[in-house]
């Protein structure tokens, strides 16, 4: 596999001469395989000079765009990528999925009238656009997953794999837990499934923005310092690590004077990466078969995610009213999560894509709500984003927290947070999906809920198994003993496989079967 870096600069174009060395053209990145693929990840203004090349040298004729966000310094290239004007040209461009607007739509935005002289249309190359949520594709002989990142903005880091090479590219991306970010605390939670993502990877290229230091004062922004990228490097074994999306304020000196220390500091192999640098991975002959269970990643044209709902349990005024003013801006509905029992019903009746709960103690004791909620409820079937003043990533797995906002956040930070969760159950909520394994779960659901509820039997519409009544005029189960099912299914197996499915299907048969029995 062979890489290079076509710009390294963040947020920014910085030309000049203080910036010639690292270069100062925003993000982007070649990638050929042996057999001559090309994959192209982002199109900041570096693509420009990428596509000159590939114009000069006649190679731009077949090829794919990976965008990992739609933020300008990621797709600025893209009006100037000459080999998109060509008629006979075949390319293919990927993107993250938003909960309404396609990646065509997004960036036809930026070639407007009132922004550019050309529309997005007037590109004469055969054109597919993808949108992509997580999962995993090919692109001929690449694999390719996805992972969605931590940025004000639903950004995708990808996971390339040819020719027994490995690449992970992690830009835009911001420590989840800001303690880590500080260099303090340990991997855990979504930053330990960010280290995952990257295991055992030959070449890392990730936003190294700042230091921890500077770090302090720009939390929320959506970067990385260096000390958090080298800590995870090591976790997950990466074999070399480039920075990238160097701050436009540093200049060649200063990245020089950033990196002195820092490979002092480290067993990485660790470099800033410069405009124009070339890697090449050689493969490893026992690289493992690549893990690519999971879905597909992308979304196939014209499927809309349903309409989703989320559960909000926010006391704090000006919070929620942030929530729910992000909530609005994505036409999302909200209902109020009152007590566990609704959410068990909700879960099962209207599918929930998310549950946000404030965590503010004493006043509110977020994690015991998630910890009963979870007794009901598994985190695949509801993640529950917790909102705090910081995180205690130490509960994470035992309370079920899927993941964190922290208080204060901004706008963008909030819809993006929402968006990521519900975007990553997309699969299962696209309109009109009639799979038979989820409507069978479902109608379980539905019986557990209804029978767990306190009025069962009473006005409800429920199973017929449960208005038997036995010979002294007894409910057939009452809720206590189906909750107990419910609580004994989860044991047997995971919730929502066909094992799981059967068996408890084979409990509540020889159950309401003794009821009849009885009834009779
Ligand atoms: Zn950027
Ligand atoms: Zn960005």
């Amino acid at each position: 596999m062979r890489v290079q870096f076509w710009g390294t600069r963040g947020s920014i174009a910085t030309p000049g001469a203080n910036t010639a060395r690292y270069g100062g053209n925003t993000s982007c990145i070649e990638v050929r395989s042996a057999r001559g693929t090309l994959v192209v990840i982002d199109c900041g203004t570096g693509g420009r000079a990428l596509a000159q090349k590939l114009m000069t040298n006649n190679a731009g004729g077949r090829g794919t765009i990976l965008i990992s966000h739609t933020h300008w310094d990621h797709i600025q290239g893209i009006p100037f990528f000459d080999p998109l004007y060509v008629p006979a040209n075949e390319w293919d461009v990927y993107g993250p999925k938003g909960l309404r607007e396609s990646v065509r739509e997004v960036l036809s935005g930026q070639m407007q009238y009132m922004y550019f002289p050309v529309s997005l249309e007037q590109c004469a190359a055969n054109i597919r656009y993808h949108d992509l949520v997580e999962g995993s594709f090919a692109i001929d002989d690449f694999r390719v997953s996805t992972r969605y990142l931590n940025h004000p903005t639903l950004t995708l880091g990808y996971w390339l794999q040819v020719d027994g090479a490995t690449l992970v590219y992690a830009c835009d991306h911001e420590p989840y837990s800001r303690v880590l970010g500080l260099g303090e605390g340990r991997i855990a939670g979504e930053d330990l499934r960010h280290a995952d993502f990257m295991q055992g990877a030959d070449l890392l290229i990730h936003d190294a923005q700042y230091t921890a230091q500077e770090y302090l004062e720009k939390m929320g922004w959506g970067h990385s310092p260096v000390e958090y990228v080298l800590k995870l490097a090591e976790h997950a074994a990466v074999q070399r690590v480039a920075l990238t999306h160097h701050d436009p304020r540093r200049d060649d000196d200063a990245i020089e004077r950033l990196m002195a220390p820092i490979r002092r500091s480290t067993s990485v192999d660790v470099f800033a990466a410069y405009e124009g640098q070339v890697v090449e991975l050689k493969g490893r002959p026992n690289t493992a078969p690549p893990d690519l269970r999971g879905e597909l990643a992308e979304i196939p044209a014209g499927k809309e995610v349903a309409s989703p709902l989320v559960l909000l349990r926010v006391a704090n005024r000006d919070i929620s009213g942030l929530i729910c003013e992000g909530l609005q801006a994505e036409s999302i509905r909200v209902r109020p999560l009152d007590n566990i029992h609704e959410a068990v019903v909700s879960v099962a009746q209207e599918y929930p894509a998310l549950a946000i709960i404030e965590h503010d103690p004493p006043r509110t004791d977020g994690i015991a709500i998630c910890r009963a909620l979870r007794r009901q409820v598994p985190e695949h079937r509801l993640p529950v984003l917790l909102v705090a003043e910081r995180e205690d990533i130490n509960v994470n797995g035992t309370a079920g927290i899927s993941d964190w906002l922290i208080n204060p956040f901004t706008l963008a930070q909030a819809r993006t947070k929402v968006r990521t969760w519900l975007l990553r159950t997309a699969h299962k909520r696209m309109e009109g999906r009639t799979d038979a394994a989820e409507k069978g779960v479902a109608s379980i659901h539905r019986f557990v809920a209804a029978a767990a509820s306190p009025g069962a039997g009473k006005g409800r519409k429920l199973p017929r198994a449960l208005d038997r009544r036995d010979v002294q005029g007894r409910p057939g189960i009452d809720s206590d003993k189906a909750a107990l099912l419910w609580m004994y299914g989860r044991e047997i197996a995971d919730f929502d496989s066909p094992a799981f499915s059967k068996k408890l299907g084979e409990i509540i048969a020889d159950a309401t079967s003794n009821v009849r029995r009885k009834a009779g």
